[in-house]
């Protein structure tokens, strides 16, 4: 079995416990104990929840996870088991995926700059699919990996997204032809077409854009007497839960601009590689406030009646750029904290700045917030930090990565159990519908091991 989740430390979270109540539980203990160390609590049942939700909204598509956006040994077994596919840029991930049981067809090594021991890496772990934006690449693997079934990159138009770095990459429409001649030159297969739009994109619309010019490749390919099935829509869906209208947005344009330039029965496989969506709500971080600093705040016309007009406050946390919040760097990101002690709602405000504890002028979380008063040892708790955070990246700062506490409610287990096939649906009382498969919410395909038809709704 692939993705085996039962030797992973999981805390089972009983109906009417909420993994708030669980973050409640670890904060006392950890004061009992007179621990200030920052930790993240993950809801795995959300990465169950958004997987079903996908499967639902874009019915077409065989996701896959990029790992670069959160490389979690439970995520990843997690979803092994769920059967998604997986997008490595780097040996490590490879080896912590073949770890997890997924067969090599489901693995597409990405990543635009290969090194060469990470190709002869995946070529000895008989893993085939690699993306390529250039002639460079093509030369590398059609040296040391001349089995490889290679998928063109493609550029989107970067103008519209917000400043990922990875829409950098891609060959630009112009230049798709010569490579494809240069690979057939090579010898080296080509299969199919991917793109990414780039995460926190906000234009849906780089959707359909993205997929007309796909088109155009395949057509390309057609014309070189390439025989390529597969496209690789990329990441970019929205990760938080205020986004799900978004998330809905985007993916009905998927869905228009595949029924028109891919319609069903073309014989082309297409494959999404998510990042942020599977995991971005489901990380919640906890972190302290280890030091703290009054300061006059000189602002011009600041009203001497109003106490927070005055002063305000400097904030170190025990965690800072350096490690999980990287993505303040990175994405771009204004992480907003909820305080967990109770303030009574009239308690003044004051312009409040959040930095992390190396005392860097780069390491600044946030800034110009409006917030109470805090003291030292106050508990500051961070939504939606799953992806490109912590949990992501080997801490810069060479400080211990901070412990992530895994949580799933035994509904999503349930679900988890009925797609990967050991538990039977719930049985129905009326005998006769058994047959019928909306009766009992899951329809087994051939495609994923299981489709939900619905899911419980008590998931969704
Ligand atoms: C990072 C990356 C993704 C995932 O992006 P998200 O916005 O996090 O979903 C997908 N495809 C490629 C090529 C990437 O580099």
């Amino acid at each position: 079995m692939t993705g085996c989740l039962d030797d992973l430390d999981i805390t089972m979270v009983e109906e009417g416990f909420t993994t708030k109540d669980l973050l409640e539980t670890l904060l006392k203990e950890a004061s009992q104990r007179g621990s200030r160390e920052a930790f993240f609590v993950a809801d795995l049942g959300d990465v169950v929840k958004k997987h079903l939700r996908l499967l639902k909204a874009l019915p077409r598509v065989k996701p896959f996870y990029a790992l670069k956006c959160n490389r979690s040994k439970e995520v990843v077994h997690l979803l092994a088991g769920l059967g998604v596919g997986f997008g490595c840029a780097k040996k490590p991930e490879l080896a912590l995926v073949k770890s997890a049981g997924v067969p090599v067809d489901r693995i597409i090594c990405t990543g635009p700059c290969k090194q060469m021991s990470h190709i002869r890496y995946a070529a000895s772990q008989g893993v085939q699919l690699m993306t390529f934006d250039n002639e460079v690449e093509l030369g590398k693997v059609a040296k040391s990996h001349p089995s490889a079934r290679m998928i063109l990159s493609l550029a989107t138009d970067e103008s519209r997204s917000s400043g990922c770095p990875s829409v950098r990459f891609g060959a630009t429409l112009k230049s798709c032809r010569q490579l494809l001649e240069t690979a057939k030159d090579m010898n080296v297969e080509v299969v199919g077409v991917s793109f990414h739009i780039g995460s926190g994109c906000t234009d849906p619309q780089m959707f359909t854009q993205s997929i007309a010019d796909a088109r155009l490749v395949f057509e390309m390919g057609a014309e070189l007497g390439y025989k390529m099935h597969l496209l690789d829509i990329g990441g970019g869906f929205p990760g938080a839960e205020e986004a799900k209208g978004r998330f809905e947005e985007a993916t009905n344009v998927v869905n228009s601009a595949l029924d028109l330039y891919f319609p069903e029965g073309c014989g082309v496989e297409i494959i999404a590689e998510l990042g942020r969506y599977y995991v971005d709500s489901a990380f919640t971080f906890m972190i302290n406030i280890v030091a703290k600093k009054e300061v006059p705040l000189d602002q011009p016309g600041s009203d001497d009646d109003d106490p927070g007009g005055k002063k305000s406050f400097v904030y170190h946390l025990n965690d800072g750029v350096y490690g999980s919040f990287s993505s303040v760097i990175f994405n771009n990101t204004c992480p907003v904290p909820i305080l967990h002690k109770k303030l009574s709602p009239d308690s003044p405000l004051y312009s409040s700045s959040l930095w992390g504890p190396t005392g860097d002028g780069l390491d600044r979380i946030a800034e110009g917030m409006d917030l109470p008063e805090l003291h030292v040892g106050d508990w500051l708790i961070f939504e939606t930090m799953g992806a490109y955070t912590g949990p992501a990246s080997s801490s810069l700062s060479g400080a211990q990565p901070s412990r992530i506490h895994y949580a799933m409610s035994r509904v999503a287990w349930q679900a988890v159990q009925l797609l990967q096939g050991k538990l039977l649906p719930p049985e129905e009382e009326d005998q006769e519908c058994t047959c019928a498969p909306l009766s009992c919410g899951w329809e087994i395909t051939d495609t994923l091991c299981v489709t939900p038809v619905f899911a419980p709704a008590s998931i969704m």
